[in-house]
């Protein structure tokens, strides 16, 4: 297998042979595929196999895979260089279209990553503010920048715990770590810390701990703590800016926040971030404010090419009822499946993600809830489905990602794929 020789390769020169953890199947086992090609719902490895692709490059392929007018785009860009580090008009052509399409982006600042944005935007937040702590949740992930990579403490007020070596103890201080769907744990944290507290960070559907979107009230409960303590709300929409809905999840669920992080999508593909909202607040920005930020390839041409392609693609009436259709059957299809065979499973999905849970709970929305999942029938259940060709996010924490390119035949194959694998699970 070209995929195991590659992997081996790797692991000499790579640490763990890849440049993102996830990659390496340590939350599955065996081998990773390396891959050659994608195109549509397929990825193809080195080895010849297709796979239908339920990560998506992790989020940004929402039309598929190779988009010809993505693609197009990337090319005409390509012809008239790679990097100016000056200003251009695509870059305003894309701060426009982001304050269209998320009235709450009054102003947005392009960065080449999740990480940058949420990093940033935190950073302006404190500045704004004059204020040091912030709030996040247990089981978010925003990015591996120092003050996230956190855990929560004994208690879910303690400070926090650096989540990594390498991150010391007293840059994680003020990072204080609630518990998602829990708006009790965010009124203590403001109680403790009334005019301490920055910003609260969250992803509005929480896509890092599997897929667990906000209980009814939970995100308007944010909001007006914010508000009631004067912090600013920072929503990640890295993952669901643009996935969930064409307003994001921000638009979908009628939140509006101070600021909100956006990558993958936007990006179509291309390694962007940004982070916007309101004027007042991105006017403390250097330089015109005081909050230094910067970046030598902010704002990339070809990455704004790439970008501007996707949103004007993504902005086809019925395309976003077309998409999450398409997820609802899948979910509800994998639920079906499951229980053909008696496996207990619970499904969540929003717009154009996914999730699924080795669970007995009717319902899953806690953080608590998902680490007591049956992780050994999920490592099970997602090799018997690799070995079917269809391509699951290798980890029992992270959400699932369908494309428009996912037609009637992918889906088939997929609750089909699921049939056998759930059938054999029941005979083990
Ligand atoms: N925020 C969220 C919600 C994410 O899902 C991710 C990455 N999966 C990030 C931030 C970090 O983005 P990046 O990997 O581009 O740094």
């Amino acid at each position: 297998m070209h995929s195991a020789r590659l992997f081996e390769q790797a692991r000499h020169a790579i640490p763990g042979g890849v440049n993102s953890p996830v990659r390496a199947f340590n939350g599955v086992g065996g081998t990773p595929r390396f891959i050659e090609r994608a195109d549509g719902a397929y990825l193809y490895d080195v080895d010849g196999k297709a796979y239908v692709d339920y990560i998506g490059s992790w989020g940004p392929m929402l039309l598929g895979h190779n988009h010809p007018l993505i693609k197009q785009a990337v090319l005409e860009a390509v012809e008239r260089g790679l990097s100016y580090g000056a200003p251009t008009a695509i870059e305003v052509e894309m701060a426009e279209t982001l304050q269209r399409l998320m009235p709450s982006m009054e102003m947005s600042r392009m960065v080449n990553s999740g990480t940058e944005a949420t990093m940033s935007a935190i950073r302006l937040a404190r500045g704004y503010t004059g204020r040091d702590k912030f709030i996040k949740f247990e089981g978010c992930y925003h990015g591996h920048a120092d003050a996230l990579l956190v855990k929560a403490g004994s208690g879910a007020l303690t400070l926090g715990q650096p989540s990594s070596p390498g991150v010391p103890a007293d840059f994680v201080k003020h990072t204080l770590t609630c518990t998602f769907n829990d708006l009790a744990s965010v009124e203590a944290a403001f109680a403790d810390y009334p005019i301490e507290i920055a910003c609260v960070i969250v992803e509005p559907v929480a896509g890092n701990m599997n897929c667990i979107p906000p209980e009814p009230g939970f995100l308007e409960g944010l909001r007006a703590l914010c508000d009631e303590y004067g912090a600013l709300l920072i929503l990640d929409e890295v993952m669901t800016g643009f996935r969930v809905g064409l307003q994001g999840a921000q638009g979908h669920y009628g939140i509006r926040p101070d600021l909100t992080t956006l990558g993958k999508i936007i990006g179509g593909g291309m390694p962007v971030g940004a982070f916007g909202g309101r004027r007042e607040v991105m006017e403390y920005l250097a330089p015109v404010g005081p909050v230094y930020q910067a970046g030598t390839l902010s704002g990339n041409p070809v990455a704004m090419a790439a970008g501007l392609a996707m949103l004007k693609a993504i902005q086809q009436p019925g395309l976003y009822e077309a998409l999450a259709d398409k997820t609802r059957r899948i979910a509800e299809g994998l639920k079906q499946a499951a229980e053909r065979h008696g496996i207990p499973l619970a499904i969540t999905h929003v717009g154009g993600m996914f999730g699924f849970f080795f669970s007995r709970e009717p319902s899953v929305s806690r953080f608590e809830q998902v680490t007591a999942c049956d992780m050994s029938a999920f490592r099970r259940f997602y090799h018997l489905m690799l070995e079917q060709g269809v391509y699951l996010a290798p980890s029992a924490y992270e959400a699932g990602f369908v494309s428009l390119a996912h037609g009637d035949a992918e889906i088939e194959k997929t609750l089909h794929a699921a049939d056998l694998a759930f059938a054999q699970l029941r005979n083990e």
